[in-house]
């Protein structure tokens, strides 16, 4: 078990619970990077999107769409931001969404790390020939 299987299992009562469907629950991030930035944590056990069955992921999706569209009546918000970091990047070992509003002057990046990287038909054959 994990912290987020807990908050699956509604063990973690701390948890601020927004959404919760047959396959995910939804709850507010600890340390949102904007105020109504929540996790969207499928009720599987899987640190990578390669391990989660369609049917989650189907689920997240569809969450995650009504959940930004709830920043729009909330907050106003006219963009949102969805990231995801995944298998040995995988925070706390579980697979799930951060969706957040972004909302204007919110001072939020994208920070790529410096250095050169190519971008090139080679690198999309290689990685077509892989698909
Ligand atoms: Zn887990």
């Amino acid at each position: 078990m994990c912290l987020f299987c807990d908050i699956a299992d509604h063990k973690m009562t701390e948890a601020h619970i927004v959404n919760e469907t047959e396959k995910t629950i939804t709850v507010l991030d600890i340390a949102p990077a904007n105020e109504g930035h929540v996790l969207i944590i499928p009720k599987m056990h899987a640190d990578s999107i390669v391990d989660l069955p369609d049917d989650f992921m189907m689920d997240i999706v569809k969450v995650s769409r009504k959940v930004i569209k709830a920043f729009g009546t909330v907050y106003g918000a006219r963009g949102y931001g969805v990231l995801q970091n995944g298998g040995a990047n995988c925070k706390f070992g579980h697979f799930h969404f951060h969706v957040f509003p972004r909302l204007e002057n919110d001072g939020y990046d994208w920070i790529y790390p410096e250095g050169v990287k190519e971008v090139s038909e080679e690198v999309a054959a290689r990685l077509r020939a892989s698909l």
